[in-house]
């Protein structure tokens, strides 16, 4: 592990919870958005809503903004931006609507605002969050995507700011967890003065809704089904993402950013009952787990108000109805994409970029019924197969290889169709 890990500069010594936090959510109409504001609806006077975003859906964005009565709301597009303005103004709302890239980027860096949840979905994250980072915000990262396709970039950003990240991801939430904080939290704290001693991450996955299923079945799975968690609540692209377990793979990548570890110091544990969200073994044989029921309000909770804690809604966890706690290895054979994610993770840094816009384009022409379940992983071969990797020196770069990459991808989902 090597220094400068998740920085925290707290302005003074008191609690989280005595002061009143500012914060705009990106995504706040997904599943991981609407769990944060049912977290913020629990303590009213330690948070205040600076600001909503969303892509286009303008009826839970409007009640969101009643509800929470942001200064601004921000949507993608003009013709979403028009109907939400005239929602709020029929119910004498006084949120200001804004529209576009740039009013997401205002909204996260306005030096009113202290905390950025950052989960919008896929590479459309990586701007606004980037953003955050560079105004010094306490950065709340769920939107993996914006690390997979510019970790070194994304994490040296990181240490020239004076932002805080905290993992929403529950894998990685889960190991900050069975990591020490550090004694002194006046200066900025890294992971590496704390953590002498660790010898493992231990990423552990559901195994998702296909873990029995013979490869066939899984080839010809149906979006509904590939939708269908068995124990987790998320959006389309992720579920389909846990699916395929790319999920775990971007998650092992993610992982070796955040934590600064070695790939070979990372190990994917299947543990179908979702109930440990991963571990942390230390060379003296200790292992630590974080536990609780598969509710992202949870790490929601932990970040907001870390280093304290505060409620999250989420029930006890009931150890005498818990039944076996059960552990297995990944199957590569039938699930593909989580090897060669793995692979990924130790290749010159242009190949997580490639493979995160070829499975953004793969998993939606699958949801659009346009390829098959098995094509995805075909795809995500074929498209790192195609491509010379090198290390990406700027965001500009990650940015025009992440386009030629879905222009291949693109080309391969119409050689699948001839
Ligand atoms: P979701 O699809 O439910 O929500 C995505 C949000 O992003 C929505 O508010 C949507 O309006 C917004 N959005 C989508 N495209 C956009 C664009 N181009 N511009 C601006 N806004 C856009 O997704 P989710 O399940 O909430 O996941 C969000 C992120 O969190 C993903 O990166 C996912 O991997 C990560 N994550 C989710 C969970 C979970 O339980 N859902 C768990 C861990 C990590
Ligand atoms: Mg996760």
């Amino acid at each position: 592990m090597s220094d400068g890990f998740i920085g925290y500069t707290p302005t003074d010594d008191s609690s989280s919870l005595t002061s009143c936090q500012v914060l705009t959510v990106l995504g706040s109409t997904g599943s991981v958005g609407t769990s944060t504001l049912d977290v913020v609806l629990r303590h009213p006077d330690n948070f205040k809503i600076f600001a909503l975003t969303a892509n286009t859906n303008v009826d839970i964005l409007a009640q969101q903004c009643l509800t929470f009565k942001p200064i601004y709301a921000v949507m993608r597009n003009k013709s979403s931006a028009k109907e939400l303005k005239a929602k709020l103004r029929a119910a004498n709302s006084k949120t200001e609507v804004l529209m576009g890239h740039s009013a997401l980027i205002s909204v996260v860096e306005d030096s009113g605002v202290d905390t950025v949840m950052a989960a919008i979905v896929g590479a459309a994250g990586l701007l606004p969050t980037l953003a955050a980072i560079k105004a010094n915000k306490k950065v709340l990262l769920a939107n993996k995507e914006a690390l997979v396709m510019a970790g070194g970039l994304f994490m040296r950003a990181l240490h020239e700011s004076r932002a805080t990240l905290l993992p929403i991801d529950s894998e990685h939430n889960a190991i900050f967890q069975c990591l020490p904080i550090p004694a002194n939290k006046r200066d900025t704290c890294s992971i590496n003065a704390c953590t002498k001693g660790v010898k493992k991450l231990l990423l552990t996955g559901s195994g998702g809704p296909f873990r029995q299923w013979p490869l066939a079945a899984i080839n010809c799975a149906t979006p509904d089904q590939a939708c269908n968690h068995p124990n987790w609540s998320m959006g389309r692209k992720i579920s389909v993402d846990s699916a395929s377990l790319m999920n775990k793979g971007l998650e092992f990548i993610e992982a070796r950013w955040l934590f600064d570890v070695k790939t070979r110091d990372i190990e994917v544990v299947i543990h179908p009952q979702s109930i440990i969200h991963s571990m942390v073994e230390y060379v003296d044989g200790s292992v630590l787990a974080q536990l609780g029921h598969p509710d992202m309000r949870t790490p929601i909770a932990h970040a907001l108000a870390w280093p304290d804690r505060m409620d999250s809604g989420v029930a006890s966890l009931d150890f005498m109805s818990l039944n076996r706690l059960t552990f297995e290895k990944p199957d590569v054979e039938r699930f593909p994409a989580l090897s060669l994610a793995i692979s990924v993770a130790s290749m010159p840094t242009s190949a997580a970029t490639i493979l995160n816009a070829a499975n953004e384009v793969a998993v939606q022409a699958f949801l659009e019924g346009r390829i098959s379940f098995g094509h995805i992983a075909q795809l995500l071969e074929r498209a790192i197969a195609a491509t010379d990797f090198f290390e990406l020196e700027s965001i500009e770069a990650v940015l025009e290889e992440d386009l030629r990459a879905r222009e291949l991808s693109v080309q391969i989902i119409k050689s699948f169709l001839k």
